[in-house]
């Protein structure tokens, strides 16, 4: 270990071989090759010997060291012949230092080698060779302690001087320009910091390597900071002072910041020095920005029930972008404006580590709720009229039976005997006021159960005689069960020579409606609609029974109630018949009714007169309203338009966005349904129907239907006609659509051929029913289908005397044929059932009338067909199954 040859030993201290032999042999050390061991003990002979030597010659001289850098880099070059060439460049530095101190290290052969650029490509070759031929040597000697004593006191010296500069500067700095004080000033403190070198190392002789630059210019950039600090520190202190002064030292400052070193410059904030190539770094305590927190804070977000994607990105304060990865993540594609459902954002929420709760909203609709009850409990606990609902199977004479007792009731004795129909009329007996509400069919009473408004207190059940129990009767009975609502039975069309009672009386037994007489609680009342004979009988039974009810309500404070009917009416705008059902509605309130609201402009009772209010259990047109509401919405008078307005606006969001998210809900458990049950069947079925009450009746029906093999998805369900965009989501999801008593418009029907959506229409819920079973079961006997065979459309309404209203049409497809049942349609939804009375070209009676043709119609028993309506004419026929 100790022991290396001349050649290893050459290598190490980077001399020549041969000159280190030259030199053992000059220490006395006999060492013939290169093979040859040195021993420890001769490395240090030798040492000492060229220790001696050289500090012999140059004890005093401060050691000279160079340093040496070569750069390599290339320059693409375009030559004259065009070629691009690369030319490499190496550039070589050195720098020479004068070294004060000792080092402890074997001799440096001086070593030039010239610079010689390798070239690829061209001839051209960048060299820079500063090489001044040097002798490098190890130094022992050490500065004796006068030297270190000089070196203080020159530095004192110079301090001094410096002091004294200074303070003349202050003094005579108008005789005196700033550039020539600063020179000097700096001249003589480099001397100062040379001298101040030399003592340092003096008194340290350790050996540490400290620079000082021989060429002063140059040597400024390579001056560490701490050396810097002394001229920097004065420089500002010369600011200060100048600050003081006269503008035109400004002048002299700036000669003086030529002077100064760019690292000076850098620190000078009164300097403008746009010429320095480094960065300007502003003190830390200057610097803009944030400190990333280090901590992942966790929060609780309050989530309502629809929150948009960017909505909730901005509650956690993270990006929108990580969120909607997160959602890909867990298999949802959305965009930023998606709104999300609460369980999803929950969900989503404590994912990413915060904590979720779902935000229980005091909104302004529940401070105008509350405010409402509060401003009605004086009132409370008045017997109010019992509201009844007429129900019953087609054509066993709900209408005959509403419209006898109206007129008998209502408009008879009065002048000119003008009724208005608003959806609900109110007589009052001699046991006291009742109100009847007289939209067709089922739909008030299943519209204003599905939206939680239980309007209807009793529901008539009425049964033809003649006819017995059908289907529609079953579901009327089905409907007011589930509401809880008492029924009475109204046998009708007694005064038939075929009416059987006891008929009915059985069929109803076997659904749970037992007569009183047969020892159950409903009333059973035999009546002719026709003659009007029962009819007291029926309204003496309703009385009883609304006894029996004790109904009751305030009639004092803001009314809150229900909406029958809406419309839009040219000359008068928004029209909605209104039911009171507590508090008192008047002229002048502000109203809100589901997403729309408004000042009322005038009330008109069920006679056509314009009333200043309404008490409870009244209906009521109201005029004034800001849009047309739905059948079924809530209606609230409330004090504050503003508060009114806020909520309807709440209200339309919230409706679009549960909408939305529910559609998108659908789509993806659809995917995720026909991903994991891929053996399972699964049919799609979107659900429209002509009011609320069928929609969920449908819907819950069929959904119910799911069996182990067939899995029944409704995917969508609306009120109203099947509209296109119907069409498209079916035809995204594989669905089919049930119409139930609404019709697809033109644009859907189209739509519907194009994208081959099954469209089904019906007009009795079992049928819907019935159909999905069978093609569940496998079965495909033929059915009974109704045929839409001609479409006509309702130009003009004229009234003749012999005729009643006749609706003069367009048969716009099909054919329309005489004795064929019909329906009447009016925005896509059916309003009417039954035959026509007379087909009529010209004057002629005729069995049909094609596509293209005009023709009259008169429907039989029906007088309220509108221009713009439609009459569809249908066959029943018999199919093979499809589905
Ligand atoms: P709805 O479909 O239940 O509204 O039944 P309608 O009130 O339209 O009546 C259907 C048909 O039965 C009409 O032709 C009425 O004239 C007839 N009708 C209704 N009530 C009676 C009745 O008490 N006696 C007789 N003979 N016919 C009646
Ligand atoms: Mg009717």
């Amino acid at each position: 270990m100790s022991e290396i040859t001349v050649a290893n030993l050459a290598e190490i201290v980077g001399t020549p071989v041969d000159k280190l032999l030259e030199q053992l042999q000059s220490a006395g050390i006999a060492l013939s090759g290169p093979e040859e061991m040195v021993s420890d003990e001769q490395k240090k002979q030798l040492l000492t010997f060229l220790k001696q030597s050289h500090g012999a010659k140059e004890t005093n001289e401060p050691k000279r060291i160079t340093l040496k850098r070569s750069v390599k880099s290339s320059l693409k070059v375009t030559g004259s012949s065009g070629k691009a060439k690369t030319v490499s460049v190496e550039v070589r530095k050195k720098r020479t230092y004068v070294k004060g101190g000792k080092i402890a290290a074997a001799e440096v052969e001086p070593e030039t080698k010239p610079a010689v650029a390798p070239v690829v490509d061209a001839p051209v070759a960048v060299e820079t060779v500063e090489a001044p031929v040097l002798d490098e040597a190890a130094q022992k000697a050490a500065i004796e302690a006068a030297a270190q004593a000089e070196a203080a006191k020159e530095a004192e010296r110079l301090a001094q001087e410096k002091a004294e500069l200074t303070a003349k500067l202050t003094q005579q700095a108008e005789a005196l320009t700033r550039a020539e004080v600063e020179s000097r000033l700096l001249e003589k403190e480099k001397q100062k910091r040379e001298a101040e070198q030399t003592a340092k190392e003096a008194a340290k002789k350790s050996g540490k390597k400290d620079t000082v630059d021989e060429e002063p210019k140059r040597g400024r950039h390579f001056r560490d900071a701490e050396e810097e600090k002394p001229i920097r520190d004065d420089g500002n202190k010369k600011k200060r002072k100048k600050k003081t002064r006269g503008s035109d030292e400004n002048e002299a400052e700036d000669v003086i910041s030529k002077y100064s070193s760019s690292s000076r410059r850098k620190t000078d904030k009164h300097d403008i020095a746009p010429k320095v190539n480094k960065p300007i770094v502003a003190p830390k305590a200057l610097q803009h920005g944030f400190s990333k927190p280090v901590e992942k804070k966790s929060m609780v977000v309050e989530i309502p029930e629809t929150i948009t994607v960017g909505e909730l990105a901005q509650e956690m304060s993270i990006k929108a972008a990580q969120l909607i990865k997160s959602l890909m993540k867990m298999g949802q594609m959305v965009t930023i404006n998606q709104p999300l459902d609460q369980d999803t954002a929950i969900l989503l929420v404590e994912e990413m580590g915060h904590q979720a709760v779902a935000k229980s909203e005091v909104t302004v609709e529940q401070e105008l709720i509350s405010e409402g009850e509060k401003s009605r409990s004086a009132g409370e606990g008045k017997p109010r009229a019992p509201v009844v609902t007429i129900m019953g199977h087609v054509d066993h004479g709900k209408t005959s039976l509403l419209d006898f007792i109206r007129t008998a009731k209502v408009a008879a004795g009065e002048a000119g005997g003008i009724t208005q129909h608003i959806g609900a009329y109110h007589v009052e007996t001699k046991r006291g006021g009742i109100t009847f509400l007289d939209t067709p069919g089922h739909a008030a009473f299943t519209s204003m159960r599905a939206r939680g408004a239980n309007a209807t207190d009793i529901v008539i059940l009425v049964v033809a005689a003649d006819d017995g129990v059908m289907p529609q009767t079953i579901e009327a009975i089905q409907h007011s069960k589930a509401a809880g609502v008492p029924l009475i039975v109204a046998v009708n069309k007694m005064d038939k020579p075929e009416a059987d009672p006891d008929r009915v009386k059985n069929e109803l037994s076997q659904h749970e409606v037992i007569p009183e007489d047969w020892g159950g609680d409903t009333q059973f009342i035999h009546l002719s609609a026709k003659t009007g004979d029962g009819v007291d009988e029926l309204l003496d039974a309703i009385s009883l029974q609304a006894e029996l009810l004790e109904l009751k309500a305030s009639d004092e404070g803001h009314a809150k109630g229900v909406v029958i009917e809406a419309r839009l009416d040219k000359g008068r705008g928004a029209v909605a018949s209104i039911l009171v059902q507590s508090g008192t509605l008047n002229k002048g309130d502000i109203m809100l009714a589901g997403l729309h609201y408004g000042r009322i402009r005038a009330l008109i009772n069920d006679q056509g007169e314009m009333v200043d209010s309404a008490g409870p259990s009244m209906p009521v047109e109201v005029l004034g309203l800001s849009g047309v509401p739905s059948a079924g919405d809530d209606v609230l008078s409330v004090e504050n338009e503003r508060k009114a307005r806020e909520v309807a606006t709440d209200r339309t969001s919230k409706q679009r966005d549960e909408k939305l998210a529910r559609q998108q809900a659908a789509k993806l458990e659809n995917m995720f349904a026909n991903m994991t049950e891929a053996e399972k069947k699964s049919v799609s079925v979107i659900v429209k129907a002509d009011v609320q009450g069928s929609v969920e009746a449908i819907a819950k029906s069929l959904t119910e239907l799911s069996t182990d093999e067939v899995v029944v998805n409704v995917i969508a369900t609306g009120v109203g006609g099947i509209a296109e965009t119907d069409i498209s989501l079916a035809a995204a999801s594989g669905a089919y659509i049930v119409g139930f008593n609404v019709r697809a418009d033109a644009s859907a029907r189209k739509a519907s051929e194009v994208e081959a959506v099954d469209i089904r229409y019906y007009s009795v819920i079992y049928d819907v029913i019935d159909e999905v079973k069978a093609a569940m079961s496998g079965m495909l006997s033929p059915e009974r289908r109704q045929e839409i065979i001609g479409l006509a459309e309702v130009r003009d309404v004229f009234r003749s005397p012999k005729f009643g209203a006749v609706a003069g049409c367009m048969v716009i497809e099909g054919t329309v044929k005489r004795n064929r049942p019909i329906r009447v349609l009016r925005d896509n939804v059916v309003i009417y059932e039954g035959e026509l009375e007379s087909l009529r070209r010209f004057k002629d009676d005729v069995q049909e009338v094609r596509h293209g043709m005009e023709c009259g119609i008169g429907v039989k028993n029906y007088n309220d067909v509108k221009a713009g309506d439609q009459i569809e004419c249908f066959e029943v026929t018999e199919v093979a199954r499809t589905i």
